[in-house]
């Protein structure tokens, strides 16, 4: 079988990790139609926008598709791109694992993680109110005459909103996932002791949630103040988190760190519709060219869009190539090396070369 993939290089560093990644899938054997999209910096000089319309119409016709990371240019006007294609293709489940590789900096070799993350609402929904602005104090007039809670009238407001629709599916999604990846537990992480009414919401969800899959899958609740130092101390009592949008944002890029840094870290945004892979790391402008950044993280992420596509053989093959390159330390990048200075360290396609040479044996 043949699947369709959409491939978006994007800018920076993308087009040298996204072509190291298309190496190692191809050599995997299974067959990929891939089409390349051309996003981000490139775009605007061609077309004159960092995403085409063409682009998201292609995922939605792919349903599948892999990128690099695109660089959000400060004040030129232009709307993040990753922000876009997340609201674009409604991409709700944020899924970025956490799982030791030996042979990195790793600060804890029993992190074996799975963080379920919401995408689309909460603190990052936008909606935002500027200090001393007319929409700020209409705002805070009405909240101070329906509350007894007052709030200063020179603050700036973000609205934080949690819906049951929005909850409901996120946290059946960390179920669903724990079912069909063989894993044990799911952990609601939240604030509800202080946010009664929208991390309650998102707690009472997940208590709801959990009586359906009782005697399957063990469910429980965490703080995310508690969740942050027991990660750190006690990181092998979890196993699937999941929580909301910010949260989520932050404890993830703690588990990256734990794991042993941005280069490893991979992403899947998932949505009913469409599926978009892509490492957690930007598009580190000042690498570009060079050939020396770490594609480990690209090319996890498309271990993760293989498993996505059941390609679970080709997948598992790929992620133990990476491992073994990585724990024989030999063919990695500057990053994975005890001394960055390492003269030995290779360039990006010498080390996807290096796991492709796993791969074939
Ligand atoms: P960044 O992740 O691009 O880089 C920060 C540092 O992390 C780099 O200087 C480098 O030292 C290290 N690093 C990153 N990727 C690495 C790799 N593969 N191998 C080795 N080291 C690596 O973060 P930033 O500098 O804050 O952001 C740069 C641009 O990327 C910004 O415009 C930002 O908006 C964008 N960004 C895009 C995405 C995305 O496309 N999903 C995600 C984050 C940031």
């Amino acid at each position: 079988m043949v699947h369709s993939v959409t491939i978006l290089p994007g800018d920076g560093i993308g087009p040298e990790v996204s072509s190291a990644m298309r190496k190692c899938v191809d050599a995997t054997g299974v067959k990929i139609a891939w089409d390349e999209q051309i996003v981000g910096a490139p775009a605007i000089a061609q077309f004159g926008t960092p995403l085409p319309g063409s682009v998201i119409e292609a995922i939605k016709k792919s349903k599948v598709a892999i990128k690099g990371p695109i660089e959000t240019p400060i004040g030129k006007g232009f709307r993040s791109v990753n922000v876009q294609l997340r609201q674009a293709l409604d991409l709700y489940a944020c899924v970025r694992p956490a799982k030791f590789i030996e042979g990195t900096k790793a600060v804890n070799s029993k992190v074996d993680l799975v963080i379920c993350r919401e995408n689309t609402e909460d603190l990052y929904s936008g909606v935002e109110f500027d200090v001393n602005t007319d929409e700020a104090k209409k705002l805070i007039a009405m909240i101070n005459g329906v509350s007894i809670k007052q709030v200063r009238e020179d603050s700036a407001i973000s609205i934080k909103p949690i819906s049951l629709f929005g909850s409901e599916r996120i946290i059946r999604y960390a179920f669903e996932y724990a079912l069909t990846h063989g894993r044990k537990k799911v952990t609601v992480v939240h604030k509800a002791n202080i946010m009664k009414f929208t991390d309650g919401l998102f707690l009472r969800m997940g208590q709801k949630i959990a009586a359906e899959y009782e005697g399957r899958i063990v469910f429980d609740n965490v703080l995310v103040d508690n969740m942050c130092m027991q990660l750190v101390q006690k990181p092998e009592l979890y196993d699937v988190l999941v929580l909301t949008n910010l949260y989520g944002d932050i404890v993830s890029d703690l588990c990256a760190g734990m794991v042993g840094g941005l280069g490893i870290a991979p992403g899947a945004n998932i949505g009913e519709h469409a599926a978009l892979f892509e490492p957690v790391h930007g598009s580190a402008p000042k690498y570009a060219g060079l050939n020396k950044v770490n594609p480990t993280a690209t090319i996890l992420s498309a271990v993760l869009m293989l498993q996505h596509l059941e390609e679970n053989d080709a997948a598992q093959r790929l992620e133990q190539a990476v491992r073994d390159v990585i724990k024989e330390g030999k063919a990695v990048t500057y990053d994975l090396k005890a001394d960055r200075n390492d003269p030995t360290a290779v360039g990006t396609q010498e080390m996807a070369a290096a796991i492709c040479a796993k791969l074939r044996r």
